[in-house]
């Protein structure tokens, strides 16, 4: 699986989740106190577990929200659960809490990754505490006088009688939400698919709030859902190459051990590589790998690897080398006929105000060399030496002049 597919898994993975989460929230509604105990010990663990998985893997972004959420949590079970109804001040503090933790999910989803204990990181520590400094100072001292603004109605529709959240509370949840979706559209990834349904959890879990069972399950289900996006990252990082977004050796190396009977392995290998380098810079020889790679990937009836520099493996299953030589060729002939053109790095900051004549942008063309062989019936070759001789076919083509296919000889 590439980058792409893998972050949609997650979507769908953390969308799962919080469905079966929300489904156990039918049943828990009338559960006895001790059990009520359990299901809120059950949400502090998985923070604390969520809050150390997170540190460990010095992603202060989710360490962040899940110290927030967690506090928010312990606030409405200590005095909220206690006190609400009877005590204005609890009131105010949930209604408080309704606007905070959205605010904090979007701070958060907004500010760059800069780890947990750098100053940076430990700024945004700073800006939490504050927050709780402030918060517990409001609502313990001045709790009548911003009551007016957090319980603030607005809108006079029955309709939003049907939350615990206060309608100032409501509004912010629904700016926040949208804020974190924008964001996970224009940067999609796989530990903010887990940021976005946590946040969607806790939205739930304020708007259960009058069922305490109900909100801390949904309240656990933000931290296990962090969990499983840091799991799923991780593994990505494992697994998927960077640079390009093709699976990495490490994949490759578990895809041999699937493969059927009947199938070609090819190796492909960018000429002079070393010079693209040298003359253009490292990041326009980064642009060619990523370049190379998209090309490789449509390949029909292929997988695509990034082997290592700027070698990749193509698997084709149910294939022999013979049925692969026609796609190869193509991609060969198609990477070969295609300028690469070098983006200029000077870019005028305002619109010139007379058409400045047209530049032709520079070019440069950029060809492979491809060896392929096949793992023939008759023969017990390891998928490891069927690679190694279409690597032997490379090196031919190298040797030939470059810009080739080969076909390994028939052993
Ligand atoms: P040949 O045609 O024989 O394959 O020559 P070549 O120059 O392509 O091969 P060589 O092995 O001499 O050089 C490969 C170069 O690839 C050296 C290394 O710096 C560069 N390289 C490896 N990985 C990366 C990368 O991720 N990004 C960039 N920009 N360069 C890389
Ligand atoms: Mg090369
Ligand atoms: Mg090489």
């Amino acid at each position: 699986m590439n980058l792409q597919r893998r972050t949609s898994a997650s979507f769908i993975a953390c969308g799962t989740l919080l469905a079966l989460v929300y489904l156990a929230t039918l049943a828990v509604a009338d559960l006895p106190e001790l059990y009520v105990q359990l299901l809120t010990t059950l949400c502090y663990v998985l923070l604390g577990a969520a809050m150390l998985l997170s540190a460990l893997f010095n992603h202060s972004r989710e360490f962040n929200v899940l110290l927030v959420t967690g506090l928010s949590f312990w606030s409405i079970q200590a005095v909220f659960w206690r006190l609400g109804g009877t005590l204005a001040e609890a009131d105010v503090l949930f209604a408080c809490i309704c606007v905070l933790l959205p605010f904090n999910f979007v701070l958060h989803t907004l500010l760059l990754e800069r780890g947990i204990l750098t100053s940076h990181g430990l700024g945004r520590l700073g800006a939490t505490a504050i927050q709780l400094a402030l918060l517990i100072w409001l609502v313990d001292k001045h709790a009548e006088t911003i009551s007016p603004f957090v319980l603030y109605q607005p809108f006079r529709d029955d309709a939003f009688a049907l939350s615990a959240m206060p309608q100032v509370g409501l509004i912010s949840v629904a700016l926040g939400l949208l804020i974190v979706v924008v964001q996970s559209l224009r940067r999609p990834s796989t530990l903010q698919n887990g940021y976005l349904f946590a946040f969607v959890a806790v939205a739930l879990g304020l708007h259960f709030a009058r069922s305490e069972p109900v909100a801390a399950l949904l309240f656990a289900a933000a931290p296990l859902l962090i969990i499983t996006a840091v799991v799923l990252n991780s593994h990505n990082l494992a697994y998927l190459d960077d640079l390009t977004g093709l699976p990495s050796r490490r994949a490759l190396q578990e895809a041999l051990m699937t493969l059927g009977k009947r199938y070609a392995i090819a190796m492909v290998d960018i000429d002079h590589f070393k010079k693209i380098n040298d003359r253009h810079g490292h990041d326009v020889g980064d642009q060619v790998l990523r370049m190379v790679a998209a090309q490789i990937r449509r390949t029909p009836g292929s997988r695509a690897f990034r082997y290592g520099g700027e070698e990749f493996a193509v698997l084709f299953a149910g294939k022999n080398a013979d049925e692969t030589y026609m796609h190869l060729d193509s991609l060969r002939a198609r990477i070969a006929s295609t300028p690469f053109v070098l983006r200029r790095h000077f870019r005028p900051r305002k619109r010139p105000t007379q058409p400045r004549p047209r530049r032709a942008n520079k070019t440069i063309t950029v060809t492979i060399s491809v060896g392929v062989a096949q793992k023939r019936l008759q023969h017990s070759l390891a998928p490891e030496e069927v690679l190694k001789s279409a690597d032997e076919a490379l090196y031919r083509a190298k040797g030939s002049g470059r810009n080739r296919v080969m076909r390994a000889s028939p052993q």
